[in-house]
């Protein structure tokens, strides 16, 4: 048994009060990723700071036309909500293909994005991970390492992030609103979670004493032209094995603009934007498609039992732009 503290923060600053006064201390919101990991011996924290009673749980509209998501909305009440459902729709399906119903209604949007990797060796204490013992070695890379990434990888880890709702940000280049000891700062999207590199203890951008506020979607969403297509053990319950989160705008049949992201594949939703750039100004064909799952996947390396994602990935892309062109159904 590890012992604990716990507090309720009532506002913001005391909340970030709260984690600069202890730097062992964390945040917890729904609290179905934190007390896993806390059951499993993974995270030990000293002292929890209950952020769920904190004003931040409101889907509103902003000025330039965008919407903003309260960190401590639900992802079922994001999901569900009457504006994203018709003007992100992309995020709305990502969202409702992840976890389960009742998680979905724990699960908080800062939550989503601070999820940690599904990978069995992090979760197992008794064997060597550099993510959660830095310099301990990783036991995927000659372990077993279905689920992991084949992009972006380092020789130090190959986990990917597990989340759905995150892969749809990336493709629509939300923005995340956070306030720390130092003040309020916006990371963009692409640059909120990172590559392992030579840390791969550390997931994100985000500093210690920082608390996600919210998430700030762009006016544009995509309602005509979008697929979130996730390939997974079984229909329901599952992480992705792989997941492309697929946005165009066209004019009649010509590609004006597309956002692909993909899930399951890396340490963080990953963007090719020079494949993506591929696509603008050209007719939706699946022969331009195929052009850029290739593209996607050449610089992809399989660790073995993982190898298989490189086709599945290339399929997927062709697959998801294909229903986001309205070429053919996802299913
Ligand atoms: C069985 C199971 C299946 C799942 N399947 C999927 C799936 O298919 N797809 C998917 O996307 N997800 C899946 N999930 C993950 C689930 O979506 C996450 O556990 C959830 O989104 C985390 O949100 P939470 O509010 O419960 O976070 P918590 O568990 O409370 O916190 C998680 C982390 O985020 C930090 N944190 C929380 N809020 C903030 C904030 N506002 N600012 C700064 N830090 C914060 C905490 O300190 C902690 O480190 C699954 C989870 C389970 C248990
Ligand atoms: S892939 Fe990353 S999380 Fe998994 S064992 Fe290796 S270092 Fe740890």
């Amino acid at each position: 048994m590890n012992s604990f503290s716990y507090t309720r923060a009532s506002d913001v600053s005391s909340a970030v009060r709260a984690v600069t006064a202890d730097r062992e201390a964390v945040f917890i919101a729904g609290g179905t990723n934190l007390i896993d990991l806390m059951k499993e011996n993974v995270a030990r924290p000293p002292h929890l700071v209950d952020i769920t009673r904190l004003p931040l749980n409101r889907i509103e509209e902003l000025p330039d036309g965008g919407l903003r998501l309260g960190a401590l909305v639900t992802n079922a009440d994001t999901a569900y909500n009457v504006e994203v459902e018709r003007r992100y729709p992309v995020l709305s399906r990502a969202i409702l293909s992840g976890a389960s119903a009742q998680l979905r209604n724990m699960a908080t949007n800062g939550g989503n994005l601070l999820q940690r990797t599904r990978c069995y060796y992090f979760y197992d204490t008794a064997t060597p991970c550099n993510k959660r013992n830095p310099g301990a070695g990783c036991s995927a890379i000659s372990g077993f390492n279905r689920i992991h990434a084949i992009l972006g990888t380092s020789d130090q880890c190959i986990a990917v992030h597990p989340s759905d709702m995150c892969v749809a940000l990336a493709a629509l280049e939300a923005v995340v609103q956070v306030t720390g000891k130092d003040g309020k700062r916006t990371i963009p999207f692409a640059d909120f979670h990172r590559l392992p590199g030579d840390t791969p203890n550390v997931d994100t951008n985000l500093r210690p004493d920082e608390l996600v506020t919210s998430i700030d979607l762009p006016s544009k969403g995509f309602p005509d032209h979008y697929a979130y297509l996730k390939v997974r053990d079984r229909a329901s319950y599952a992480f992705a094995l792989v997941s492309v989160a697929a946005a165009l705008e066209m004019d009649g049949e010509t590609i004006t603009e597309t956002r692909l992201a993909l899930g399951g594949v890396a340490h963080k939703p990953w963007r090719d934007t020079e494949a993506e750039a591929m696509l603008n100004g050209i007719r939706a064909t699946k022969d331009h498609f195929e052009a850029v799952g290739e593209a996607i996947v050449r610089g992809a390396r399989g660790f073995g039992h993982n190898t298989f994602k490189i086709e599945v990935t290339r399929r997927a892309v062709v697959r998801a732009l294909q229903h986001a062109a309205r070429m053919r159904r996802t299913s």
